[in-house]
């Protein structure tokens, strides 16, 4: 196979994956948005995928969503893109410019900058409140006991935000802390759930997750 082949196989793969989870748990396939984590992929690398239909990416840093995708974006404007790593609030305006969706909006001083910089440039990325779901020291992520405080700053802000995004903890079974983060969007009339990567998405969309984050099913293993 060459790399446009393997390519559209493993979308395929990964679509047939997402449609079988959703059809068990009674769900339209169509409400799962797959986006593909494009982080440290050059362009040869994503190019395939584009080619086999697929149009949602992912970066984690935004300078390196800028190297890349302002010259695919220029060939290929319907592709849609979203920042899915942690965000510095002196990128806010980079983010806002270049990004349809924020997933990783963790803190009141990230709400001001991000409230700011949509004035500034009159975009509306889809925003997603992280949370740090198994209190876990070292990961981002707004604890779970700040979400309800952090949800009233960011709509005093007015901030577009559609749901709620999380990683669980590494090395564990990741359905109860999937289910945690359902049953909070709901309490908050949230209805966009980012949730699932390429080890555990058919459990996250059995769960309702309305966005897969998926890297390496797609692209293989990432060098670093
Ligand atoms: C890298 C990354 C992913 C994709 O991870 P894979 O395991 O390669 O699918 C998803 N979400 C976030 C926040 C990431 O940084």
């Amino acid at each position: 196979m060459d790399i446009e082949q393997q390519a559209a196989a493993r979308l395929a793969e990964v679509q047939a994956l997402i449609a079988r989870a959703a059809k068990t748990a009674d769900r339209d396939p169509a409400d799962v948005k797959l986006i593909a984590i494009s982080k440290t992929h050059p362009a040869d690398a994503i190019l395939p995928l584009i080619h086999a239909g697929q149009r949602v990416f992912g970066e984690n840093r935004v300078q390196e969503a800028q190297a890349k995708w302002p010259e695919l974006k220029a060939v290929y404007a319907d592709v849609e893109l979203h920042l899915v790593g942690q965000l510095q609030s002196n990128k806010a305006v980079d983010a806002v410019e270049l990004f349809d969706a924020i997933h990783s909006v963790d803190r009141p001083s990230l709400v001001a900058a991000l409230a700011l910089a949509m004035e500034k440039t009159g975009r509306r990325p889809d925003c997603f409140i992280q949370a740090n779901i198994g209190d876990e020291l070292q990961k981002g992520g707004c604890a779970v006991k700040d979400l309800p405080a952090l949800l009233a700053e960011a709509n005093a802000a007015a901030l577009p935000v559609v749901g709620l995004m999380a990683v669980p903890p590494a090395e564990i079974e990741p359905a109860p802390f999937f289910a945690l983060l359902a049953k909070l969007a709901r309490e908050h009339g949230l209805d966009q759930l980012s949730m699932g990567m390429s080890g555990d998405f058919e459990t996250a969309v059995w769960l309702g997750a309305t966005h897969v984050r998926i890297g390496s099913a797609l692209f293989g293993e990432r060098q670093r």
